[in-house]
Protein backbone atom coordinates (compact mmCIF):
# COMPACT_ATOMS: atom_id res chain seq x y z
CA UNK A 1 0.00 0.00 0.00
CA UNK A 2 1.41 3.62 -0.76
CA UNK A 3 2.40 6.13 1.13
CA UNK A 4 0.15 8.99 1.51
CA UNK A 5 1.73 11.97 0.87
CA UNK A 6 0.31 14.88 3.56
CA UNK A 7 0.26 17.84 2.20
CA UNK A 8 -1.54 19.42 5.06
CA UNK A 9 1.39 18.60 7.61
CA UNK A 10 4.02 19.55 5.22
CA UNK A 11 2.28 23.12 5.25
CA UNK A 12 1.59 23.24 8.46
CA UNK A 13 5.42 22.37 9.44
CA UNK A 14 6.76 24.75 6.60
CA UNK A 15 4.16 27.69 8.20
CA UNK A 16 5.79 27.19 11.33
CA UNK A 17 9.04 27.16 9.77
CA UNK A 18 8.85 30.49 8.47
CA UNK A 19 6.41 32.20 11.64
CA UNK A 20 9.98 31.27 13.67
CA UNK A 21 12.39 32.90 11.07
CA UNK A 22 9.60 36.00 11.18
CA UNK A 23 9.77 36.21 15.10
CA UNK A 24 13.60 35.83 15.28
CA UNK A 25 13.25 38.78 12.71
CA UNK A 26 10.96 40.96 14.84
CA UNK A 27 13.46 40.06 17.81
CA UNK A 28 16.38 41.20 15.49
CA UNK A 29 14.50 44.66 14.74
CA UNK A 30 14.30 43.80 10.76
CA UNK A 31 11.96 43.76 8.13
CA UNK A 32 8.86 41.89 8.93
CA UNK A 33 7.90 40.05 4.84
CA UNK A 34 5.18 42.24 3.71
CA UNK A 35 2.78 40.74 1.07
CA UNK A 36 -0.07 42.82 -0.71
CA UNK A 37 -2.74 41.24 -3.09
CA UNK A 38 -4.95 42.53 -5.43
CA UNK A 39 -8.47 41.33 -5.95
CA UNK A 40 -10.99 42.86 -8.73
CA UNK A 41 -14.29 42.33 -8.73
CA UNK A 42 -16.39 40.13 -6.31
CA UNK A 43 -16.12 36.70 -7.33
CA UNK A 44 -16.90 34.23 -4.56
CA UNK A 45 -14.18 31.76 -5.49
CA UNK A 46 -11.68 34.33 -5.63
CA UNK A 47 -12.51 36.48 -2.37
CA UNK A 48 -12.17 32.96 -0.29
CA UNK A 49 -8.47 32.29 -1.71
CA UNK A 50 -7.51 35.44 -1.01
CA UNK A 51 -8.89 36.00 2.11
CA UNK A 52 -7.02 33.15 3.29
CA UNK A 53 -3.72 33.83 1.86
CA UNK A 54 -4.42 36.80 4.09
CA UNK A 55 -4.89 35.39 6.87
CA UNK A 56 -2.58 33.16 7.06
CA UNK A 57 0.16 35.92 6.55
CA UNK A 58 -1.16 37.33 9.67
CA UNK A 59 -1.13 34.11 11.15
CA UNK A 60 2.62 33.42 11.07
CA UNK A 61 3.55 37.24 11.46
CA UNK A 62 3.50 38.72 8.09
CA UNK A 63 2.49 41.70 7.41
CA UNK A 64 -0.24 42.01 4.63
CA UNK A 65 -2.31 44.47 2.65
CA UNK A 66 -5.50 43.42 0.21
CA UNK A 67 -6.70 45.97 -2.20
CA UNK A 68 -10.07 45.50 -3.31
CA UNK A 69 -11.24 47.05 -6.26
CA UNK A 70 -14.69 47.23 -7.84
CA UNK A 71 -15.09 45.06 -10.94
CA UNK A 72 -15.42 48.00 -13.30
CA UNK A 73 -11.96 49.22 -12.55
CA UNK A 74 -10.08 50.16 -15.67
CA UNK A 75 -6.86 48.24 -16.98
CA UNK A 76 -5.30 51.47 -16.72
CA UNK A 77 -6.19 52.04 -13.16
CA UNK A 78 -5.31 48.61 -12.37
CA UNK A 79 -1.83 49.57 -13.92
CA UNK A 80 -0.64 52.57 -11.67
CA UNK A 81 -2.48 50.22 -8.69
CA UNK A 82 0.66 47.90 -9.79
CA UNK A 83 3.11 50.56 -10.53
CA UNK A 84 2.33 52.25 -6.75
CA UNK A 85 3.23 48.87 -5.59
CA UNK A 86 6.18 48.20 -7.36
CA UNK A 87 7.75 51.59 -5.86
CA UNK A 88 6.55 51.11 -2.36
CA UNK A 89 9.60 49.95 -0.98
CA UNK A 90 7.49 48.65 2.14
CA UNK A 91 5.90 45.86 0.19
CA UNK A 92 8.35 43.09 -0.81
CA UNK A 93 6.12 40.54 -2.73
CA UNK A 94 2.47 40.57 -4.10
CA UNK A 95 -0.01 38.94 -5.82
CA UNK A 96 -3.13 39.90 -8.69
CA UNK A 97 -5.72 37.38 -8.03
CA UNK A 98 -6.58 35.97 -11.11
CA UNK A 99 -8.72 35.47 -13.12
CA UNK A 100 -9.25 39.02 -14.08
CA UNK A 101 -12.72 41.17 -15.32
CA UNK A 102 -12.51 40.31 -19.12
CA UNK A 103 -11.87 43.63 -20.38
CA UNK A 104 -7.96 43.78 -18.57
CA UNK A 105 -5.29 42.09 -19.75
CA UNK A 106 -3.92 39.65 -17.94
CA UNK A 107 -0.60 39.00 -19.63
CA UNK A 108 -0.07 42.86 -19.20
CA UNK A 109 -0.90 42.61 -15.90
CA UNK A 110 1.31 39.84 -15.41
CA UNK A 111 4.08 42.00 -17.14
CA UNK A 112 3.52 44.92 -15.43
CA UNK A 113 4.25 43.25 -12.17
CA UNK A 114 8.26 43.78 -10.89
CA UNK A 115 9.84 40.43 -11.74
CA UNK A 116 11.69 41.30 -7.80
CA UNK A 117 8.43 41.38 -6.24
CA UNK A 118 6.41 38.70 -8.47
CA UNK A 119 5.82 35.88 -5.60
CA UNK A 120 3.49 33.95 -7.96
CA UNK A 121 6.16 33.29 -10.13
CA UNK A 122 3.93 34.14 -13.48
CA UNK A 123 6.15 37.17 -15.11
CA UNK A 124 8.17 36.06 -18.35
CA UNK A 125 11.40 36.90 -16.25
CA UNK A 126 10.77 34.07 -13.50
CA UNK A 127 9.83 31.44 -16.12
CA UNK A 128 12.51 32.19 -18.48
CA UNK A 129 15.17 32.51 -15.16
CA UNK A 130 13.26 28.95 -14.27
CA UNK A 131 13.86 27.68 -17.26
CA UNK A 132 17.87 28.39 -17.37
CA UNK A 133 17.95 27.38 -13.53
CA UNK A 134 18.66 30.48 -11.99
CA UNK A 135 16.97 31.47 -9.03
CA UNK A 136 13.75 32.49 -9.64
CA UNK A 137 10.07 32.70 -7.85
CA UNK A 138 8.41 29.27 -8.69
CA UNK A 139 4.86 29.31 -9.63
CA UNK A 140 2.85 27.96 -6.20
CA UNK A 141 1.80 24.28 -7.09
CA UNK A 142 4.96 23.44 -8.85
CA UNK A 143 6.89 24.77 -6.07
CA UNK A 144 4.80 23.12 -3.34
CA UNK A 145 4.98 19.93 -5.53
CA UNK A 146 8.73 19.98 -5.25
CA UNK A 147 8.76 20.22 -1.62
CA UNK A 148 6.53 17.17 -1.27
CA UNK A 149 8.95 15.07 -3.27
CA UNK A 150 11.66 16.85 -1.20
CA UNK A 151 10.34 16.72 1.98
CA UNK A 152 9.11 12.49 1.54
CA UNK A 153 12.98 11.75 0.31
CA UNK A 154 11.41 10.61 -2.98
CA UNK A 155 14.55 9.82 -5.24
CA UNK A 156 13.88 11.73 -8.87
CA UNK A 157 17.15 11.60 -10.04
CA UNK A 158 17.14 9.26 -13.70
CA UNK A 159 13.74 8.64 -13.02
CA UNK A 160 11.23 8.65 -16.12
CA UNK A 161 8.72 11.23 -14.79
CA UNK A 162 5.14 11.86 -17.21
CA UNK A 163 3.54 15.10 -16.56
CA UNK A 164 -0.08 15.22 -17.85
CA UNK A 165 -1.26 18.47 -19.02
CA UNK A 166 1.04 21.93 -20.32
CA UNK A 167 -0.52 24.70 -18.34
CA UNK A 168 1.40 27.67 -17.54
CA UNK A 169 0.13 27.02 -13.99
CA UNK A 170 1.37 23.86 -13.78
CA UNK A 171 2.11 20.90 -16.23
CA UNK A 172 4.33 22.99 -18.18
CA UNK A 173 6.56 24.69 -15.54
CA UNK A 174 6.12 21.01 -13.72
CA UNK A 175 8.00 19.59 -16.40
CA UNK A 176 10.52 22.22 -17.13
CA UNK A 177 11.33 21.38 -13.04
CA UNK A 178 11.61 18.16 -12.99
CA UNK A 179 13.93 17.77 -16.03
CA UNK A 180 16.36 20.47 -14.46
CA UNK A 181 19.94 19.50 -12.93
CA UNK A 182 18.94 19.76 -9.27
CA UNK A 183 17.28 18.15 -6.65
CA UNK A 184 14.69 17.03 -6.97
CA UNK A 185 15.02 17.05 -10.34
CA UNK A 186 17.00 14.91 -13.12
CA UNK A 187 14.35 12.87 -14.33
CA UNK A 188 14.22 12.10 -17.74
CA UNK A 189 10.25 13.90 -18.56
CA UNK A 190 7.52 13.45 -20.74
CA UNK A 191 5.45 16.04 -21.36
CA UNK A 192 1.32 15.12 -22.22
CA UNK A 193 -1.71 16.73 -23.16
CA UNK A 194 -4.80 15.97 -25.21
CA UNK A 195 -3.06 15.78 -28.53
CA UNK A 196 -1.13 12.93 -27.51
CA UNK A 197 -1.56 9.62 -28.37
CA UNK A 198 -1.56 6.21 -26.74
CA UNK A 199 -0.81 8.23 -23.52
CA UNK A 200 -1.78 4.71 -21.45
CA UNK A 201 1.53 3.08 -22.93
CA UNK A 202 3.59 6.28 -21.87
CA UNK A 203 1.92 6.28 -18.54
CA UNK A 204 2.79 2.62 -18.13
CA UNK A 205 6.75 3.29 -18.52
CA UNK A 206 6.36 6.24 -16.06
CA UNK A 207 7.74 5.94 -12.48
CA UNK A 208 6.31 9.47 -11.53
CA UNK A 209 3.19 10.66 -13.08
CA UNK A 210 1.82 14.47 -12.13
CA UNK A 211 -1.45 14.56 -13.38
CA UNK A 212 -2.76 17.77 -13.97
CA UNK A 213 -5.81 18.04 -16.17
CA UNK A 214 -9.15 18.59 -14.42
CA UNK A 215 -10.48 15.33 -15.61
CA UNK A 216 -12.23 13.69 -12.28
CA UNK A 217 -10.48 10.19 -11.58
CA UNK A 218 -8.83 10.15 -15.16
CA UNK A 219 -5.74 8.12 -14.20
CA UNK A 220 -6.80 4.50 -13.54
CA UNK A 221 -4.83 1.48 -11.57
CA UNK A 222 -4.49 -0.43 -15.47
CA UNK A 223 -2.72 3.30 -16.86
CA UNK A 224 0.08 3.01 -14.06
CA UNK A 225 3.30 0.11 -13.18
CA UNK A 226 3.38 -1.50 -9.66
CA UNK A 227 5.44 1.43 -7.01
CA UNK A 228 5.08 4.36 -9.54
CA UNK A 229 4.84 7.73 -7.27
CA UNK A 230 1.79 9.75 -8.04
CA UNK A 231 1.03 13.25 -7.68
CA UNK A 232 -2.53 14.25 -8.01
CA UNK A 233 -2.63 18.25 -8.99
CA UNK A 234 -6.37 17.91 -10.35
CA UNK A 235 -9.25 19.51 -7.88
CA UNK A 236 -13.00 19.46 -9.47
CA UNK A 237 -15.96 20.10 -7.43
CA UNK A 238 -19.04 17.56 -7.93
CA UNK A 239 -22.67 17.78 -6.35
CA UNK A 240 -22.92 15.12 -3.51
CA UNK A 241 -25.98 14.02 -1.81
CA UNK A 242 -23.53 12.35 0.67
CA UNK A 243 -21.50 15.55 1.98
CA UNK A 244 -22.80 18.40 4.11
CA UNK A 245 -21.48 21.26 1.86
CA UNK A 246 -23.67 19.25 -1.29
CA UNK A 247 -20.54 18.71 -3.03
CA UNK A 248 -17.10 16.74 -3.25
CA UNK A 249 -13.74 17.25 -4.37
CA UNK A 250 -12.40 15.03 -6.87
CA UNK A 251 -8.79 14.23 -8.11
CA UNK A 252 -7.33 13.35 -11.59
CA UNK A 253 -6.75 9.72 -10.09
CA UNK A 254 -8.80 7.01 -9.65
CA UNK A 255 -7.47 7.30 -5.88
CA UNK A 256 -8.34 3.49 -4.20
CA UNK A 257 -7.38 2.13 -7.02
CA UNK A 258 -3.91 3.31 -8.17
CA UNK A 259 -3.07 3.90 -4.22
CA UNK A 260 -3.16 0.04 -4.24
CA UNK A 261 -0.69 0.09 -7.12
CA UNK A 262 1.30 2.91 -6.57
CA UNK A 263 4.74 3.63 -3.51
CA UNK A 264 3.56 7.04 -2.88
CA UNK A 265 0.36 9.14 -3.83
CA UNK A 266 -1.31 12.32 -3.14
CA UNK A 267 -4.74 12.44 -1.79
CA UNK A 268 -7.67 14.95 -2.50
CA UNK A 269 -8.33 16.87 -0.73
CA UNK A 270 -5.54 17.20 1.51
CA UNK A 271 -1.78 16.53 -0.98
CA UNK A 272 -0.85 19.39 -3.12
CA UNK A 273 -3.75 21.72 -2.51
CA UNK A 274 -2.51 23.01 1.35
CA UNK A 275 0.85 23.52 -0.56
CA UNK A 276 0.34 25.98 -3.11
CA UNK A 277 -0.13 28.82 0.90
CA UNK A 278 3.23 27.26 1.67
CA UNK A 279 4.79 28.17 -1.77
CA UNK A 280 3.48 31.37 -1.86
CA UNK A 281 4.95 32.56 2.21
CA UNK A 282 8.36 30.99 0.94
CA UNK A 283 8.83 33.35 -1.53
CA UNK A 284 7.30 36.04 0.15
CA UNK A 285 10.55 35.41 2.76
CA UNK A 286 12.61 34.87 0.10
CA UNK A 287 11.20 38.77 -1.50
CA UNK A 288 11.78 39.91 1.80
CA UNK A 289 15.51 38.50 2.44
CA UNK A 290 16.26 39.68 -1.41
CA UNK A 291 17.14 36.19 -1.92
CA UNK A 292 16.68 35.83 -5.82
CA UNK A 293 17.63 39.47 -7.13
CA UNK A 294 19.83 40.40 -4.20
P1 LIG B 1 -5.87 23.58 -17.72
O1 LIG B 1 -5.30 24.94 -17.97
O2 LIG B 1 -7.32 23.35 -17.91
O3 LIG B 1 -5.06 22.56 -18.64
C1 LIG B 1 -5.42 21.22 -18.73
C2 LIG B 1 -4.36 20.49 -19.49
O4 LIG B 1 -4.75 19.12 -19.58
C3 LIG B 1 -4.17 21.00 -20.94
O5 LIG B 1 -2.79 21.11 -21.21
C4 LIG B 1 -4.83 19.91 -21.78
O6 LIG B 1 -4.21 19.73 -23.04
C5 LIG B 1 -4.60 18.68 -20.91
N1 LIG B 1 -5.55 17.62 -21.22
C6 LIG B 1 -6.90 17.72 -21.35
N2 LIG B 1 -7.43 16.53 -21.65
C7 LIG B 1 -6.40 15.66 -21.73
C8 LIG B 1 -6.30 14.28 -22.02
N3 LIG B 1 -7.39 13.55 -22.30
N4 LIG B 1 -5.09 13.69 -22.00
C9 LIG B 1 -3.98 14.42 -21.71
N5 LIG B 1 -4.01 15.74 -21.43
C10 LIG B 1 -5.21 16.36 -21.45
O7 LIG B 1 -5.52 23.01 -16.30
P2 LIG B 1 -4.73 23.55 -15.00
O8 LIG B 1 -5.04 24.98 -14.76
O9 LIG B 1 -3.32 23.08 -15.07
O10 LIG B 1 -5.50 22.68 -13.91
C11 LIG B 1 -5.58 21.27 -13.96
C12 LIG B 1 -6.31 20.76 -12.73
O11 LIG B 1 -5.54 21.09 -11.58
C13 LIG B 1 -7.68 21.39 -12.49
O12 LIG B 1 -8.51 20.42 -11.88
C14 LIG B 1 -7.39 22.50 -11.50
O13 LIG B 1 -8.52 22.82 -10.71
C15 LIG B 1 -6.32 21.86 -10.68
N6 LIG B 1 -5.40 22.78 -10.00
C16 LIG B 1 -5.13 22.51 -8.71
C17 LIG B 1 -4.23 23.29 -8.02
C18 LIG B 1 -3.90 22.95 -6.59
O14 LIG B 1 -3.47 23.79 -5.85
N7 LIG B 1 -4.06 21.70 -6.20
C19 LIG B 1 -3.61 24.39 -8.64
C20 LIG B 1 -3.89 24.64 -9.98
C21 LIG B 1 -4.79 23.81 -10.67
P3 LIG B 1 -4.19 20.88 -24.18
O15 LIG B 1 -3.12 21.81 -23.78
O16 LIG B 1 -3.87 20.12 -25.42
O17 LIG B 1 -5.56 21.50 -24.18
Amino acid sequence: MATIIDGKAISEDIQNEIAIEVQSLAEQGRKIPHLAAILVGNDGASETYVGSKVKTCEKIGFLSTLIKLPAETSENELLFRIKNLNEDDDIDGYIVQLPLPKHINEQKVIEAIDPRKDVDGFHPQNVGRMALNLPAYLPATPYGIIQLLDRYNIVTEGKHCVVIGRSNIVGSPMSLLMARNSNPGNCTVTLTHSKTKNLKEITLQADIIIVALGKPEFLTADMVKDGVVVIDVGITRMPSDKTKSGYKLFGDVKYDEVAAKASFITPVPGGVGPMTIASLLMNTLKASKKEIYG
